[in-house]
């Protein structure tokens, strides 16, 4: 009888090609030497997705929702088949599941799904016989039967999920070899954490740092799952120490102001300008994107004389397309009742530049800080807005990488 559980998840740039899937496999089989259930979920190889949207977009500009998921969710079920054939090469017993025959049960919001449960019945059958379950990441299925998708990134959220129901932990294996301090790319001096706590890898997946997507560290942290974010292939298969390890509480020796500082990009904003404030107006302008599942990012509400407000928001820039049509709907709407609504402006070209640590509850002077380094650098900040344990300045999206780069100076991070 095998003991502990672990799952572990290869994103597409780890499964690109072949010789990838056999580097990949390593890990799977280092786990069955120490014993362990192996779960496997992979992404579609390399750019697949990028690729098969493109090609929706050539039949339809704005693709049918439920026929995009039908078809992204063949760039997964190639690479289950794949790594199954990839282990039985090797001669490791393995079988490759959709997230149907995987009994991933989701709602029936095509391309946003939410998982709802898991059946992990057939999952235990196979595992407690030795085999290796390879299962597709970012699918499901609908209660009418359909075949969902999770949004972008959604295969991390399927191998927590199934850590999650399965008792085990969950290694996500990726081209970097853990969460840094800053996107190396865009700050060379930044250096890997080896311990993150999931609130502050909550507010950064939030943010768009690209390391996990933000439903895996909710859903880790609700189930308590223990994840650790590794290399695939620069990492030594028996190696148990090294990457990032995502958990609840880190040590208060290690405790510091600021954790990693966070650049999103492609930020979109939509400003209303002279809103009547009467009660229930922010209802009615937010009512119908949450209807539609339109994640907003910050909201926030200024005077704009007696009685009357700006109400501005920053969210996805690929959801301004969506979401303006909408919002002027609603600003019609609110007019024709001879209330006010003077201008709705929707614009991109933004970015938002975060600062994030759970430190910063009980250290003064972090906003002071950040201004401070962006002020040397005559960077503009267009809007602020503050959680508990995150600062975030949207600026110009020409200043993000200088602003990225000296906020994390400031702080001491290189
Ligand atoms: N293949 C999907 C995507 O590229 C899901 C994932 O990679 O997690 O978004
Ligand atoms: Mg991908």
């Amino acid at each position: 009888m095998l003991s502990s559980t672990i799952v572990q998840k290869f994103g597409g740039s780890s499964v690109a090609d072949a010789e990838k899937f056999r580097l990949c496999a390593q890990h799977a089989l280092a786990a069955r030497r120490r014993g362990q259930r192996v779960v496997i979920v992979v992404s579609a190889m390399g750019d697949a997705t990028d690729d098969l949207i493109e090609l929706a977009e050539k039949a339809m500009p704005q693709p049918d929702r439920r026929e995009l998921d039908q078809l992204l969710a063949t760039g997964e079920q190639v690479s289950i088949a794949m790594m199954a054939l990839t282990l039985k090469g090797l001669g490791v017993p393995a079988i490759s599941l959709t997230g149907q025959q995987a009994a991933i049960r989701t709602d029936n919001v095509h391309g946003r799904a939410s998982i709802q449960s898991i059946d992990s019945a057939r999952l235990n059958t196979l595992l407690d016989a030795g085999q290796v379950a390879v299962v597709a990441g970012f699918q499901g299925v609908s209660p009418s039967g359909d075949v969902t998708t999770l949004g972008r990134g959604g295969s991390d959220t399927t191998a927590v999920a199934l850590a999650a129901t399965l008792g085990g932990a969950c290694e996500i294996y990726k081209d970097v070899d853990g969460v840094y301090t800053a996107d190396p790319r865009l700050v060379p001096a930044a250096k890997r954490l080896p311990r993150v706590r999931y609130d502050e890898m909550l507010e950064a997946a939030a943010l768009g740092s690209q390391v996990l997507h933000p439903r895996a560290v909710e859903m880790a942290k609700r189930f308590g799952v223990p994840v650790r974010v590794v290399h695939s292939h620069l990492h030594d298969p028996e190696d148990l120490a090294g990457g990032t390890w995502i958990v609840g509480e880190t040590d208060p020796m290690e405790a510091r102001a600021v954790a990693n500082v966070v650049l999103k990009k492609n930020v979109g904003r939509i400003s209303l300008r002279g809103v009547n404030n009467i009660a229930g107006v922010q209802a009615r302008v937010f009512g119908p994107l949450a209807e539609r599942s339109l994640p907003i990012d910050d909201i926030i509400q200024e005077d704009d004389g007696p009685g009357t407000i700006n109400l501005t928001w920053t969210m996805d820039k690929k959801d301004l397309l969506e979401a303006a049509p909408i919002v002027q709907n609603v600003a019609g709407a609110v007019r024709a009742q001879s209330l006010r609504i003077d201008g709705v402006e929707v614009g991109s070209g933004l970015v938002t530049l975060s600062a994030v640590g759970a430190g910063m509850r009980t250290t003064p002077g972090v906003a002071a800080k950040m201004f401070e380094a962006l002020a040397q650098e005559g960077i503009r900040v267009e809007n602020i807005t503050t959680s508990e344990i995150r600062i975030s300045c949207v600026l110009a999206e020409s200043d993000g990488a200088r602003a990225a780069k000296c906020v994390h100076a400031a702080f001491g991070l290189g």
